[in-house]
């Protein structure tokens, strides 16, 4: 099996450290031998997009976020959108002067945000990136209290993102699901809600043939002691038990968010993690492009 990674970031996203340069170097030092950088993607109309998110604030934290995403125009979560031309300018040169020694890929993680397929259709129809992998990390507004990475996830919620990223997955515009048991950080009971939800996705996946990532964000963390049982946030062993009978194609993501992220031991421990979960893990997949059709022309950007 080849060493690859299609889920990549950078300082341009406002919470990691590496340009894309240092990306690249320091996964060629690791032997990866396909690269794909996949920065969060920018959102143009960002601001009015948060504006748009004032109803959905809960608490103090959420406003901060909205208010400090609205004052900088996207960074803390994802790059200014004036900044994508500049972000796939870095890496065509990058493709260019490694040649020699690694492949690259141009992408963006995108949420499963209804209002912006159209947008993200766009991209891949102009060919501006590759590919898109599936990071559903907000309900419909991009503050935290739609955030399904948080605390105190209800059941609802939790049935929310399942409807979300099913709904997702079938335009057909994200090549893999990054992630996706993301709900489960703060749903710390795998009871039988978790468990049809896990299915649901899995199972969805599945017919789509659209691999899921195991993911080494969660894994950075560590182990953590979840009603007795010391498990990481994600990849949550629940989940990937489900993913191995369903058997889910599983594709490895380092989600790099600095170059030190790139390395071996890590490598092993995703490895280590899907050996014991018995899935089936690959090393490349589709670039899926969406369903044209469906594509209403250019996408009105002002
Ligand atoms: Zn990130
Ligand atoms: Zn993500």
């Amino acid at each position: 099996m080849k060493k690859t990674n299609f889920h990549t970031h950078t300082y341009r996203c406002g919470h990691a450290n590496g340009s894309e340069e240092e990306m690249v170097c320091s996964a060629i030092k690791m032997g990866i031998e396909e690269l794909g950088i996949s920065e969060h993607v920018p959102l143009p109309h960002y601001r009015q997009h948060l504006l748009k998110s004032l109803v959905a604030i809960r608490g103090p934290r959420s406003f901060l976020s909205l208010v400090h995403a609205f004052i900088q125009n996207g960074p803390s979560m994802r790059m200014p959108y004036p900044d994508m031309e500049n972000y796939l300018d870095k890496i065509k040169e990058c493709q260019d002067k490694y040649q020699d020694q690694i492949r690259i890929y141009k992408g963006f993680e995108a949420e499963g945000l209804e209002e912006y397929f159209d947008y993200y259709q766009s991209l891949l129809y102009e060919h501006k990136v590759d590919y898109l992998i599936l990071g559903h990390h907000f309900h419909k507004h991009c503050v935290h209290s739609d955030y399904y990475g948080k605390e105190n996830m209800k059941k609802k919620d939790i049935y929310q993102y399942c409807n979300d990223v099913e709904k997702a997955l079938e335009t057909g515009l994200f090549s893999y699901l990054a992630h996706p048991d993301l709900f489960l950080i703060g749903y710390k009971e795998f009871d039988l809600d978790a468990r049809t939800v896990s299915q649901r996705i899995c199972e969805k996946a599945k017919e789509l043939n659209i691999p899921l990532e195991v993911n080494a964000g969660g894994i950075r963390r560590g182990l953590r002691n979840v009603n007795g049982e010391m498990i990481y946030a994600y990849p949550n062993t629940h989940f990937w038990k489900i993913a191995g009978e369903v058997g889910n194609d599983v594709i490895l993501g380092f989600d790099a968010h600095d170059p030190s992220d790139f390395n071996e031991a890590m490598y092993k421990q995703m490895l280590d993690f899907c050996k014991e979960h018995n899935l089936n893990v690959i090393d490349h997949f589709d670039f899926l492009q969406g369903h044209f059709e469906k594509f209403q022309g250019e996408y009105d950007i002002r």
